[in-house]
C-alpha cells in the first residue's frame, strides 16, 4: 500500500513527484508509456517549444538551454528523462490505468496487468486525451490519407498530391506551415481570423511580457481570469496572415461535410485531396475514475487540483487555475500548493 500513487510520468507528475521526494514520501508513479519524455516524443518532428528556455523549468532544476532559446521535442524529453534521475522518481511505464475507485479509505487502481492500493491518488494524465476528428470523417474514401495532429511526424508521410489541414489552432498552422514548404497544394480548413502574435516583441520575448503583464498568473477565479480563459487561444509564433497569403495555400472555410473523395467546405467543393491533417483537438477522458463529477467541458470539478473525493487530486488540466497551469514552467506553482495542502492533511 502506497501512501501517494500519481497517475501519468509528464512533466505535472514530475512537479509534484520532486516534493514526494523530498519529503521522502512512500509514492509511486504509473505511466500507460514506455518512457519519460514519450507524450513530446510522440508529437511531430520539427517541433519546436513556444515557450523560452527560462520559462520552462520545472521545480529545483533549470531547464538547460540559454535564455531565449525554443527548444525541440527531443531537448524537452531529455530535460524529463535527467530530471527523473537526478531526483531518483520512482516510475512504473506500461501501467495504463483503466478503472480508479474508493473503497473505505483505499484507492484501488487497476491496469491490465496488475492492481495498485494506495491512500491518496494524484491523476496527472495530461490536457489531451482522446484525439477528436470531425464525424465526416467516416464518409472519406479509403484512398485519402487521413491523419490526426497526435500521429502526425513530417510530411514523408503523406501521399503526393493535395493535402487539406483541418484546424486553426498552434498544431494547425504549424503543420500548414511545414507542409506548405514542400511545395504542393495545401489547402487549410478553419478560422482565418485568428489572432498571432510574435514569440519576440520589442526586444524581449513574448513570454516575458505575459509574466509581466499577469497573463500567466491571472486565475481563473479572478475577473480578468474568468476573461482569459474563455477567451480563444492566440497563435503564437506562426505570422498566420503571411502564411494564409503563401501561393500554394487555398483556404476553404469550415469544413461541413464529405463524400468520398469530394470534401464540402463553407466556401466550396474539393476533389483533388489527397491526404488529411486533422488538427482538430482532443477531448478528456476521465470516465475510468469511479464518482467524480465533471463540469460543462467534461473536466474534473476541483479547486486548485482537489476535487471532492477526499485524497484524490489533479494537476496539469488546461487552467487549473491558471494560463500556466498546463506549461512545462506553469505547473510548478500547482503542485507546490497542492503538496503544501496534501502535507497539512
Ligand atoms: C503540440 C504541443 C505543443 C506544446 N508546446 C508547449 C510549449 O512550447 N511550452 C509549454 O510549456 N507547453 C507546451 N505544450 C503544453 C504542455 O506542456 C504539454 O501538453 C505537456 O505534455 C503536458 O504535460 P502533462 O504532464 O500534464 O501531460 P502529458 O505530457 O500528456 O503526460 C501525461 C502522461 O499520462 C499518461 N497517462 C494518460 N492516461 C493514463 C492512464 N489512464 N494510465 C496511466 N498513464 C496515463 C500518459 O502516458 C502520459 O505519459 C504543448 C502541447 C502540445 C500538444
Amino acid at each position: 500500500m502506497k501512501d501517494y500513487i500519481i497517475i501519468g510520468a509528464g512533466q505535472s507528475s514530475l512537479a509534484i513527484a520532486y516534493h514526494l521526494s523530498k519529503q521522502n514520501a512512500n509514492y509511486l508513479i504509473v505511466d500507460a508509456n514506455t518512457e519519460t519524455g514519450a507524450p513530446w516524443l510522440k508529437r511531430w518532428n520539427s517541433l519546436k517549444l513556444f515557450t523560452p528556455s527560462e520559462f520552462n523549468s520545472l521545480p529545483g532544476m533549470d531547464f538547460p538551454h540559454e535564455k531565449g532559446y525554443y527548444a525541440n521535442k527531443y531537448e524537452v524529453a531529455d530535460y524529463l528523462k535527467a530530471y527523473v534521475s537526478k531526483f531518483n522518481i520512482p516510475i512504473k511505464f506500461n501501467q495504463k490505468i483503466t478503472s480508479l475507485k474508493k473503497e473505505k479509505d483505499v484507492f484501488i487502481l487497476k491496469s491490465d496487468t496488475k492492481t495498485f492500493e494506495t491512500k491518496n491518488v494524484i491523476i496527472a494524465t495530461g490536457p489531451f486525451h482522446k484525439p477528436f476528428t470531425p464525424a465526416c470523417h467516416t464518409k472519406i474514401s479509403k484512398e485519402i490519407i487521413q491523419i490526426h495532429s497526435e500521429h502526425y511526424k513530417s510530411p514523408d508521410q503523406l501521399q503526393e498530391g493535395a493535402t487539406l489541414v483541418v484546424g486553426a489552432g498552434d498544431s494547425g498552422v504549424q503543420i500548414l506551415n511545414e507542409i506548405s514548404q514542400t511545395n504542393s497544394a495545401v489547402y487549410f480548413s478553419g478560422n482565418t481570423n485568428i489572432v498571432s502574435l510574435p514569440q519576440e516583441f520589442l526586444g524581449k520575448t513574448l513570454w516575458w511580457w505575459f509574466s509581466k503583464t499577469g497573463f500567466l498568473t491571472a486565475h481563473k477565479y479572478s475577473w480578468i481570469g474568468k476573461k482569459l480563459s474563455k477567451s480563444g487561444q492566440p497563435v503564437i509564433g506562426t505570422d498566420v496572415k503571411t502564411l494564409f497569403k503563401k501561393q500554394n495555400i487555398t483556404c476553404v472555410g469550415r469544413t461541413l461535410d464529405a463524400d468520398g473523395e469530394t470534401m464540402i467546405f463553407e466556401k466550396q467543393k474539393i476533389n483533388d485531396i489527397k491526404n488529411i491533417v486533422w488538427a482538430t483537438g482532443f477531448k478528456p477522458n476521465f470516465n475510468w475514475i469511479e464518482g467524480i463529477e465533471l463540469d460543462d467541458n467534461h473536466y474534473p470539478k476541483n479547486y486548485r487540483g482537489v476535487s471532492d473525493i477526499e485524497g484524490l487530486y489533479f494537476l496539469g488540466l488546461p487552467w487549473l487555475y491558471t494560463r500556466g497551469s498546463a506549461t512545462l514552467g506553469g505547473v510548478k506553482k500547482d503542485a507546490e500548493y497542492l503538496h503544501n495542502y496534501m502535507s497539512k492533511k
